[in-house]
């Protein structure tokens, strides 16, 4: 056994400091000590403080933002990449702060991760994009009708009641399987692979399907692509924003597409900015993208308006960035 000590040290500041103080502020130094790697010291100092009591104050409002219910979805185009079609949404948590205004997933879903309070914002999430999903249905023909797609987090992939929320979900929003789909991550799966293996053959069994997220930038195991019910793929943004003739990123999309359509999957490409990024990657036989070219995430009404238009001209102008997306 390898063992490695993480050291923080405190000075004594005043002479009202008492010792809890003391042991707080090597405790707080500990942690970043942590933080930084294995074997290092730190030495506390009052910013540390501050931002510990930052972390808290944000671990106390989420948990009450859970209780209020202040997460709201917005919604980005996913679009056919020859027609400019959309064929569906990728919903997006914000957060309306009381006080802070609406905040970005950056800012807490890690913390929310990390504190389980993903469980509860994610069943938030899975809700209110069935609810829009199906209120987009009305009034469309078969073939118009957009998907969903949600975001899961590996922890809520690995819930033993997951299929049975997102049946119950279903039934009472009244979205059919076929228009659910579930985003994961690569990494999702190295954790408990069985247990999360388990959840997606129920998931599949039901007709919802199941997408890898931000494909190509995680672990990357080919090896669970055929073993696994997977019925699409995400390129990330990364591969999509370096995208130039002759690139070496041009040959990755291209390898992933053909692998993924010959393993029968959908092929999504995500980021795309530009209009030479599309061109690229319609050539290069992607099915569907999704970026700023076409639209910002925007509120379910705003959404619903984009169905039945399509991009490459005047569309693209309405579909302008709500106030805090830009
Ligand atoms: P993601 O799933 O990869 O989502 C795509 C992110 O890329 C979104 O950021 C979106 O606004 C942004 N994006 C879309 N098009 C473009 C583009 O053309 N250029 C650039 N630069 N960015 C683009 P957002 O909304 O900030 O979400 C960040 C991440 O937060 C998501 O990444 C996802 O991992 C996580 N997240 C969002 N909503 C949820 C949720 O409901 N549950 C869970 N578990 N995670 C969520
Ligand atoms: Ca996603
Ligand atoms: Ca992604």
């Amino acid at each position: 056994m390898f063992t490695s000590v993480s050291i923080g040290i405190a000075l004594p500041e005043t002479r009202e400091q008492t010792a809890t103080d003391l042991l707080r502020n090597a405790d707080i130094a500990m942690y970043r000590a942590k933080a930084v790697g294995p074997g290092q010291q730190e030495v506390f100092t009052a910013a540390m403080h501050s931002s510990a009591l930052d972390l808290l104050e944000l671990e106390t409002d989420l948990r009450l933002a859970v209780a209020r219910n202040e997460f709201v979805m917005h919604y980005q185009p996913i679009v056919e990449a020859v027609q400019q079609r959309v064929i569906g949404f990728e919903a997006l948590v914000r957060w309306m702060h009381p006080t802070r205004g609406m905040l970005m997933p950056h800012h807490f879903i890690a913390l929310a991760e990390e504190t389980g309070l993903i469980v509860q914002l994610g069943a938030s999430a899975l809700r209110q994009a069935c609810t829009a999903g199906a209120a987009m249905m009305e009034g469309r023909s078969p073939e118009e009708m957009p998907f969903v797609a949600v975001n899961i987090s590996a922890r809520q992939l690995v819930l033993p009641s997951l299929v049975e929320e997102v049946i119950t979900t279903l039934a009472e929003t009244g979205l059919p399987p076929h228009l659910l789909s579930l985003e994961i991550t690569e990494s999702t799966l190295v954790g408990n692979a069985a247990a999360a293996t388990l959840n997606m053959k129920r998931l599949q069994h039901l007709g919802v399907r199941v997408c890898i997220d931000d494909f190509g930038t995680g672990y990357s195991s080919l090896s669970y692509l055929h073993a696994l019910p997977i019925t699409g793929l995400k390129i990330d943004r990364s591969f999509v924003s370096q995208l130039e003739p002759d690139s070496d990123r041009l040959q990755v999309i291209q390898a992933i597409t053909e692998l993924g359509q010959r393993l029968g999957m959908t092929i999504v490409a995500e980021g795309v900015e530009t209009h030479a990024q599309l061109r690229h990657l319609e050539q290069l036989g992607v099915e569907a993208v999704q970026g700023f070219l076409f639209s910002h995430p925007v509120d379910a009404a705003a959404a619903a308006a984009l169905i039945g238009s399509r991009f490459g001209g005047a569309a693209a102008q309405a579909a302008k960035p709500l106030a805090g997306e830009a």
